[in-house]
């Protein structure tokens, strides 16, 4: 028996909807921005510069000059391992993930070019199971730096990851010995590779192929680590200093080249694969000036 019923009374108000994706909320200083003017700035907050997510169709459309060739795109990941967790199995994780995301799975690589130079391009789907490396990642990721090495052309890497896939186990921890090996071949035949760290680039990822650049960018206050800061404060026992494994802490401490801001992120990538391929500037007034770059390098690196 219902002990009250709602037969009359206040009539319910209609619900003030916004339609979405037309506002965005910036995450740090909660300013209010319209999306398309947010989309303009390269989704770089007008009100207070934090760099909000961008989606990789957007990152790829930012980074090449042009239409590329995309690569494995039919590769799939199986499920070695039968893998289930809170009774969903990794096969119905891959699918759902695909659906939303149109792809195959968290890494895109392929041929095109930046500021007319040719080049191997590869980037992690953040947005395809947080972009966890696995099989087919780590596949992807070692036929990008083989096509790099068979055409002598520089191999640039975007990555953003929560890591090694745990769905698929010791395959996924493989991929970082895998792909760090096909870097290995590169470096001894001198193809360069630029490494881009973007939000976050952590786990297994960051702790293999992620930091193996030549010359390693990275976007600003983007989480860059092996392990989270919770986990190592409860370990070591002690309070981290303010701005841990952000960006502009690892480069004060040497483990990043250069902080690039997004908006000048593909002027400094075209400096740099410049540099690299001896490539000079179209623009005669646009020198490169590459005493940073150089500084920016260990010896053994230099092409
Ligand atoms: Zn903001």
């Amino acid at each position: 028996m219902a002990w009250w019923s709602r037969t009359g009374g206040l009539e319910a108000e209609p619900k003030k909807s916004v339609p979405k994706g037309i506002w965005i909320k910036c995450e740090k200083c909660t300013a209010t921005l319209y999306e398309s003017d947010l989309i303009a700035n390269l989704r770089v907050c007008t009100s207070c510069g934090h760099h909000l997510r961008m989606p990789t169709d957007e990152r790829i459309g930012m980074i090449l000059d042009s239409e590329w060739t995309e690569h494995d795109t039919t590769l799939e990941s199986s499920d070695p391992l039968g893998f289930k967790v809170d009774g969903k199995k990794y096969t119905d994780q891959i699918r759902s993930a695909t659906k939303k995301t149109g792809d195959g799975d968290a890494y895109r690589a392929g041929t095109g070019t930046i500021g007319g130079i040719p080049v191997e391009a590869g980037f992690f789907v953040f947005e395809f199971m947080g972009g966890s490396m696995g099989s087919v990642v780590g596949e992807k990721i070692t036929r990008q730096f083989e096509r790099a090495l068979a055409h002598r052309r520089p191999a640039v890497l975007f990555s953003a990851s929560g890591g090694a896939r745990m769905q698929e186990g010791v395959l996924s921890l493989m991929q970082m010995a895998k792909t760090s090996a096909a870097r290995s071949r590169m470096r001894e035949a001198r193809v360069p590779y630029v490494a881009v760290l973007l939000h976050p680039t952590t786990g297994g990822v960051a702790a293999s192929i992620a930091m193996l650049g030549d010359i390693t960018l990275a976007e600003p206050d983007a989480l860059i680590g092996f392990a989270g800061p919770r986990v190592i404060e409860q370990t070591i026992r002690q309070q981290l200093p303010p701005g841990f494994q952000r960006s502009e802490f690892l480069l004060e401490h040497g483990m990043v080249d250069q902080v690039v801001p997004r908006l000048e992120l593909k002027a400094a990538l075209v400096r740099a694969l410049r540099w690299f391929t001896h490539t000079p500037s179209p623009d005669a007034g646009d020198t490169i000036d590459d005493s940073e770059l150089a500084a920016a390098h260990r010896d053994d690196d230099l092409p």
